[in-house]
């Protein structure tokens, strides 16, 4: 039930369909965002909406993809979402494909269309993992060229490497994978970005390996403000194996700690206390009880 909005008009979800020949469902092209809403019954706005709207027009310049919707159309259509489907504790779903109007690697003649869906949606990890962590594995995986030089873009196409790496850390009994960047150094988790704090200082990888997530820059600035050293660096895996905590961060994921990395104990095997406080802070402000 409930309703999803495509190409300006609010359509009830059974109808919402595309058609087998969808080019993006053959060749993966298109542009999404992850976004959540929090507390929307009492009326606490949609988190980061503008930079997720912004990051989504760019992935779609990156890509050359001509969106015919404005950044307020989509903006509006996001708070609709929540708005029309009665949701609380929302994910949202932006993603702009191309249409089937022609098959082969072409796509510039092809309609785009764009589409927002919303529900109802926890905590990514499970609850529990918020507080105790999650076992991850370092991938046979890596985060290959098109990652590695189009960080700022978020599209479908980037994603295989991303689900291979999951399922794989999944088989081995952990919950997330680490994905390396092709010179092997740390690069991000499969839809996270990664932080290790030690002797108190905060780490996460240069912006050359990983998605310009805007969790990552939120809870960069969070550190900050709370007087925080934070230092974006090529972070090693012996580095992450001797870290004093590890976290994982993302629109879903939040602020997620890891426990252990490829059967080694990070610290003390259990949430950090400067991940516990980036976490308190960062629910504090989705949560609208501190400003934004
Ligand atoms: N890295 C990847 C590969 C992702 O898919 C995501 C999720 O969007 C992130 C990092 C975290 O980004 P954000 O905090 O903007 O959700």
């Amino acid at each position: 039930d409930g309703v999803i909005w495509l190409d300006g008009e609010m359509v009830p979800w059974r109808e919402a369909k595309v058609h087998l020949l969808t080019h993006t469902l053959h060749y993966g092209m298109g542009v999404f965002e992850g976004v959540r809403a929090y507390d929307a019954e009492q009326g606490t706005a949609i988190f980061r909406l503008q930079e997720h709207t912004d990051r989504l027009f760019n992935s779609a310049k990156i890509l050359n993809m001509q969106l015919p919707f404005d950044k307020e159309t989509l903006n509006e259509a996001q708070k609709a979402s929540v708005r029309e489907n009665g949701l609380k504790s929302a994910y949202i779903r932006p993603m702009a494909f191309f249409g089937s109007e022609g098959m082969g690697l072409r796509a510039d003649n092809l309609q785009v269309h764009v589409m927002v869906a919303a529900w109802e949606w926890g905590a990514y990890m499970g609850e529990e993992n918020l507080t105790r962590g999650i076992k991850i594995a370092t991938s046979s995986y890596t985060r290959h060229h098109v990652n590695v030089t189009m960080t700022k873009a978020k599209s479908n196409g980037q994603y295989m490497n991303s689900m291979l790496a999951l399922q794989e850390a999944i088989s081995h009994g952990c919950d997330e994978a680490l994905l390396l960047d092709v010179d092997g150094y740390v690069s991000e988790g499969s839809g996270e970005n990664f932080f290790m704090v030690k002797d108190g200082v905060l780490y996460t990888p240069e912006l050359t390996s990983c998605l310009d997530g805007i969790t990552r820059r939120t809870i960069m600035q969070l550190a900050k403000d709370a007087g925080i050293e934070v230092v974006e660096k090529r972070i090693t895996r012996d580095e992450v194996y001797i870290a004093d905590e590890a976290f994982f961060t993302g629109t879903a994921a939040e602020v997620t700690p890891i426990r252990m990395l490829d059967g080694r104990a990070i610290g003390a095997g259990t949430r950090g206390p400067v991940t516990e406080q980036l976490q308190s802070l960062y629910f504090d402000i989705v949560h609208g009880r501190s400003p934004a």
